[in-house]
C-alpha cells in the first residue's frame, strides 16, 4: 500500500485522470484506492489533488526525482 489514505475528497476526479496505472476509482463523488498493488509511487495523484486529500504512506512519501526539460 503506497497511498495511506484519501480523506476530504471533493470528487474532482483529478487523481483518477492523472494516475497512469488506474489505481484510483470513483465511488459516487469520492475517490478510493481500487488497485493498490499497481501503484508505481509516482505521486501524480497527490500532486494533482487540489485539496491535498491524498496521503502517501510514510516510507513512500519522498517523490521520485524526474529530470527537468
Ligand atoms: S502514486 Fe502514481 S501510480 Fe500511485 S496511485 Fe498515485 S498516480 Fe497512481
Ligand atoms: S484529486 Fe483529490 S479531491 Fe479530486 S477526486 Fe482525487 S482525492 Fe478527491
Amino acid at each position: 500500500m503506497t497511498i495511506k489514505s484519501i480523506s476530504g475528497c471533493i470528487g474532482c476526479e483529478e487523481c483518477v485522470k492523472s494516475c497512469p496505472c488506474d489505481v484510483i476509482r470513483m465511488d459516487g463523488n469520492k475517490a478510493y484506492i481500487a488497485h493498490a498493488a499497481d501503484c508505481q509511487i509516482c505521486h501524480l495523484c497527490r500532486m494533482y489533488c487540489p485539496v491535498d486529500a491524498i496521503e502517501m504512506a510514510p516510507e513512500k512519501s519522498i517523490p521520485v526525482i524526474l529530470p527537468w526539460g
